[in-house]
């Protein structure tokens, strides 16, 4: 299937590993100019080099951290006018609700609600008066099944997404679409973050601990970083412009709800 995006901008925040690197591939691969970011230069320089190596599409690298304002400006100083938007960062702290101060807080919000909010804020009245406009938001599986040690992420990623609920509505007539992709478990950096976490709270080995997540998902598996940018480039497509204010949890089947 053609996705009907070749030559469109994408800016992918968050994009030099991992879920946010997946997506910007998978859009370079539909033809998209592919703007990524992070925080350091070498991973990201690297990425870079492997997206044009494999895609030949043009690619520009911003090292910024999107969770400011400085951040941000520079990467609409690289790309002012972008057709899809892919907001990410990494994802906060796991511990114990305890343990977080006003300021752990602020800085979840900051990086997982504000800044996708402030970048919508400023790209979308663009999208909507060029006629064309693709927004996903990586959030997590914990939007629908809270995960106990991610309290800052459970939080503030539910923030988002009831704001975007709301302003999903308001843009589909100029065919901007704004929905979450949700992930469950990802064979990425952050996992591998995770499962450390969860085995020093429950003082089983980090292999235990893999082996066990493994084993409970219904798909025996962690899903791999490329179905995720798959999908991610299936909304931003031409053929998904119906398809508005959704969640969509890829996590193998794990949250057991019938919706
Ligand atoms: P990852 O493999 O750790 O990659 C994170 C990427 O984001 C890196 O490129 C990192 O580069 C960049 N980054 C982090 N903070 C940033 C910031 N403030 N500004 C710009 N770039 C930033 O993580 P991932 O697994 O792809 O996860 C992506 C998101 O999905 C995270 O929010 C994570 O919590 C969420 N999630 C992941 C899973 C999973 O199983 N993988 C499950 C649920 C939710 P620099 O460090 O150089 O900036």
């Amino acid at each position: 299937m053609d996705l009907g995006i070749r030559g469109r901008k994408a800016l992918v925040c968050a994009a030099s590993k991992g879920l946010g690197r997946a997506c910007a591939m998978a859009l370079a691969e539909e033809g998209a100019e592919v703007i990524i970011s992070a925080r350091g230069s070498e991973a990201l320089e690297a990425t870079a080099r492997q997206i044009r190596d494999q895609t030949g599409a043009k690619v520009v690298a911003v090292v910024a951290d999107v969770a400011t304002d400085a951040g941000r400006a520079a990467l609409l100083h690289a790309c002012p006018d972008p057709d899809i938007l892919v907001n990410n960062a990494g994802g906060p702290k796991p511990g114990d609700f305890r343990d977080w101060s006003r300021d752990d807080w602020i800085a979840a919000l900051d990086a997982n609600m504000l800044a996708p909010i402030e970048l919508m804020r400023l790209t979308v009245d663009g999208m909507m008066a060029r006629g064309f406009g693709r927004i996903v938001n990586i959030t997590s599986g914990a939007v629908k099944a809270p995960i106990d040690i991610l309290g800052l992420s459970n939080g503030a990623r539910s923030g988002l997404t009831g704001f975007v609920a709301g302003v999903a509505r308001k843009t589909v007539r100029n065919n901007v679409t704004i929905n979450n992709l949700l992930p469950g478990p990802f064979s990425t950096d952050r996992l591998d973050a995770t499962m450390k976490a969860r085995a020093a709270a429950s003082e089983r080995s980090i292999e235990a601990e893999v082996e066990a997540s493994r084993a409970q998902n219904p798909s025996g598996r962690f899903g791999e970083p490329e179905e995720f940018g798959k999908a991610c480039a299936f909304l931003c497509s031409v053929h998904a412009g119906f398809i508005t204010g959704q969640n969509l949890l890829m996590d193998g089947g794990a949250y057991p709800g019938t919706f």
